[in-house]
């Protein structure tokens, strides 16, 4: 036989097959397996992935595979042709693609080990010469793996994956009683009157008869381990091992939820996208649904129709939304039928959640972008909730989104793919205008829960009235009011654009490019005002150009010192922070929620982690200390995310029978994003929005692709995004329009200088080549230690 083999060796003479020769021992390989073969003059072993097997003679001078690290395919069929699909929209390395689907502890060293089950017969059991098991190496050096994976397939050995460091499956020892009660009856005759330990152990395995029962049973007879094992030696009991997972929430309560009668709105959306399921639809439907309008609860209604008819369901949630409430809505309906997969887990547990979705043991996954790599076979339905969020990309190489993805595997499935938000990317809603995606709408909240009120307060006029605190009167007044009730607030300091941009404090001012519509970047290593797209600099102002104030200065302000100033403002309430430096440590972030969801504290202070699902019915003012920040980024996304993440946070106040208020303070309080976001109203910012994107020549109208240089000096950084540019310019049409060559925003980072170059376009025929041309030099450049990068579709500008 023999192999056609993706080789772990990232460069483009490498990016296609290479064929390997099969011996007869390697017979059971499967595509989809990883596999070690020599590679290239030196014969290095490396690792690599069969991606196709043909029924051929190996000739003598093809290279033969030297291990086959896995006996069941890591990859089916679909994920591998996922991978290539992958590979051309993202320009990465086909092996980058195939690596990045799979969860981490499988790239680790691993042991595997060979266990005999019940059905093995007493003389196949020879094999083992009497050890329990028997691990790879030996099974290698004794050549009986062939004969072993022969049994796997007969149910009379199980193959366990021992991972190196801590991503081992769990195991627990079982013991199977050997004896039937007659043959009991007799060896307590044979025995001696003193061997006390041998009858109790006979009397112990009487009363386990057929069961297999865990040793803890008999340790706590007070039989020990020794004796059980003289037991197996006499052929009594042997022992099993069983594979325990790792769960990391076995331990936790998921009270039953049962479904809720579906409001008229929701009754429509349930029955377009079932219908969709039923009939094998690849359709894509955008649920557009206001914060709280029950959107949840149609996607846990069509997961639940897709398990009664035996399919499964996959739903992509942003990592920061993975709080214990999601996982709880999802369990507390699903019960172990849900995995779930998200950063917060160790390797190992993840692993396993991995492993149950492999074995069609978990029917459900619910998890962050990666999840969309989840071996499920049979799909009944994709859903992407908050399907905005910018961290559906990955910023590393493959750059893929997992829109895309999710999209293919809906083809692939014949199934409907549901992207659910109360306020959709602008990409999305618009092909839904254009009924590419099919639009269904929540306007109202089921329950009887009305909006919360928003109320702008200008913090120009505070400044104005001597108020130079972070909080406002109404703020301090408002948060006072709950203190007193016993209710529970939510502030947000928005970290996103933090201090990168100078604002007056007295007009509210900030400095623009003169020749782009964005404004200027503070560069503080280099001490200067740059603007991100066309590099033009400035002096960093020392008054305001607009009303020569000096309070001009950069902007923004820690969670942690806000924190302190709450503190001294209001002595008596329990804070809570949540930010980056607080939430380090694995489980911290699910301990703060915790903390606040048992009301042992008044207030919760966080950055945008906060904004998202958190659902607490004692919340009844939500307020957003600094709502501009994000205005200014340099960054055509700006108005659009900073409206996102305003409507979000406004969602979390009042989410129980309790009123909700929601307080924004801004210095840009009649800006149409913060105005918009006061109402909840997205239909009308989409409007507004496409009709900038259209002047400006933005997406959706225009497609985009960034290309960055990196190198540690600034000129060979420059110089190759100059030739990439020249490349492109002579060879697409003039309809593409080229922002850049410039540098980026943040000109160097770890010593290593950026350029970039961003393409607009319509129809360019020719880029997808072109791109392809460039991936190829990344090789040649790499050497020269220049590090180029291909974004399609870029969420990311600084
Ligand atoms: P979303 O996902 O749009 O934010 P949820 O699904 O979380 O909305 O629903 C908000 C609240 O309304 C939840 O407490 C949920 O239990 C409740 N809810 C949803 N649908 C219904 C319904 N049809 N009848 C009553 N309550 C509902
Ligand atoms: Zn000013
Ligand atoms: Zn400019």
């Amino acid at each position: 036989m023999l192999a056609e083999i993706i080789v772990d060796v990232p460069s483009l003479n490498t990016d296609q097959p290479f064929t390997y020769g099969v011996s007869e021992n390697f017979s059971f390989v499967k595509k989809g397996c990883r596999v070690v073969v020599p590679f290239g003059k030196g014969d290095r072993l490396v690792t690599g992935f069969v991606v196709g097997l043909k029924e051929e003679d190996v000739s003598e001078e093809l290279k033969m595979i030297q291990e086959v690290l896995d006996f069941e395919p890591v990859l089916n069929d679909e994920l591998l042709a996922l991978s290539q699909f992958m590979q051309e929209k993202t320009f990465a390395f086909k092996i980058t693609c195939l690596q990045t689907m799979l969860p981490n502890a499988l790239k680790a060293d691993y042991d595997k080990e060979f266990w005999p089950t019940e059905q093995i017969s007493a003389e196949e059991m020879e094999i083992f010469q009497g050890q329990e098991c028997l691990h790879l190496k030996e099974v290698n050096e004794r050549g009986l793996l062939n004969q072993l994976i022969k049994w796997r397939d007969q149910k009379k050995i199980e193959i366990i994956y021992r991972v190196a460091q801590k991503s081992q499956p769990k195991t627990q020892r079982y013991v199977k009683n050997l004896l039937t009660a007659a043959e009991i009856k007799t060896q307590q005759n044979l025995q001696r009157k003193n061997a006390t330990k041998r009858l109790a152990l006979l009397e112990a395995l009487l009363a386990v008869k057929e069961e297999e029962v865990s040793t803890q049973f008999f340790y706590q007879l007070g039989l020990d381990a020794s004796i059980l094992k003289q037991g197996a030696q006499s052929s009594w009991l042997s022992f099993i091992e069983k594979e325990v997972y790792r769960d990391p929430f076995a331990n936790k309560n998921f009270p039953q939820t049962t479904p809720q009668v579906l409001t008229d709105e929701q009754q429509v959306a349930f029955t377009k996208i079932d219908d969709a399921r039923k009939e094998k639809q690849a359709e894509t439907f955008l649920l557009e649904g206001i914060t709280g309008s029950g959107k949840t609860e149609v996607y846990l209604q069509v997961i639940q129709e897709a398990l009664n008819n035996g399919q499964t369901a996959l739903m992509l949630v942003p990592e920061i939304a993975l709080t214990p409430q999601m996982v709880q809505r999802f369990k507390g309906r699903f019960g172990n039928l849900v995995a779930v997969l998200h950063s917060g887990l160790g390797q190992g547990e993840r692993y396993d959640e991995w492993r149950k979705i492999q074995r069609g043991e978990a029917s459900v996954v619910v998890g962050a972008r990666s999840a969309v790599f989840a071996p499920l076979e049979n799909l009944g339905v994709i859903i992407i909730d908050e399907e905005h969020e910018t961290s559906y990309k990955q910023s590393d190489t493959p750059r893929y989104h997992a829109r895309d993805l999710a999209q293919f595997r809906s083809q692939f499935h014949h199934c409907p793919l549901v992207l659910g938000s109360a306020t959709p990317s602008l990409e999305s809603r618009a092909r839904a205008q254009k009924k590419v995606y099919q639009l269904l709408t929540l306007t109202k909240r089921p329950t009887q829960q009305a909006l919360p009120t928003v109320e702008i307060i200008d913090l120009k006029d505070e400044f104005k009235k001597g108020n130079f605190s972070t909080f406002s009167t109404t703020l301090t007044e408002k948060i006072q009011q709950r203190l007193k009730k016993r209710e529970q607030i939510v502030l947000m300091l928005n970290r996103r654009g933090f201090s990168s941009f100078v604002m007056c404090r007295t007009c509210g001012f900030v400095l623009p490019c003169p020749n782009c519509d964005i404004s200027l970047t503070l560069h503080m290593d280099i001490k200067k005002m740059k603007c991100h797209y066309c590099g033009h600099e400035e002096p960093i102002p020392n008054r305001c150009p607009q009303c020569q104030s000096e309070k001009i200065r950069y902007y923004g302000t820690g969670t942690q010192k806000v924190e302190t100033e709450l503190a001294e403002l209001f002595p008596e309430a329990r804070i809570l922070r949540m930010d980056v430096d607080t939430t380090r440590k694995k489980g911290a972030h699910e301990k703060i929620l915790a903390q606040f969801a048992a009301h042992e504290a008044d207030i919760l202070l966080g950055t945008q982690m906060i904004a998202k699902g958190l659902d607490y019915p004692l919340v009844t003012l939500v307020g957003v200390l600094n709502a501009d920040t994000a205005l200014h980024l340099p960054d055509f996304r700006a108005s659009e995310h900073t409206f996102q993440l305003l409507t979000q946070v406004a969602g979390r106040a009042g989410r129980g029978d309790l009123p909700g208020e929601v307080v924004i303070q801004s210095f840009n309080p009649e800006h149409y994003a913060i105005q918009l976001a006061q109402k909840q109203d997205y239909e009308n910012f989409y409007q507004k929005e496409m009709n900038l994107r259209h002047l400006g020549g933005y997406p959706p109208y225009f497609y985009t692709v960034q290309v960055t240089a990196s190198h540690k000096e600034e000129d060979v950084a420059a110089k190759t995004i100059f030739n990439f540019f020249t490349l492109l310019k002579e060879n697409l049409t003039d309809q593409a329009i080229f922002i850049g060559p410039s540098p980026k925003a943040i000109l160097r980072v770890n010593n290593q200088f950026y350029y970039q170059l961003l393409i607009k376009y319509k129809n360019e025929p020719n880029l997808a080549e072109l791109l392809k041309q460039i991936q190829e030099k990344t090789l040649e450049l790499a050497f020269k230690g220049v590090k180029v990068a291909i974004d399609v579709e870029p969420l990311q500008f600084m």
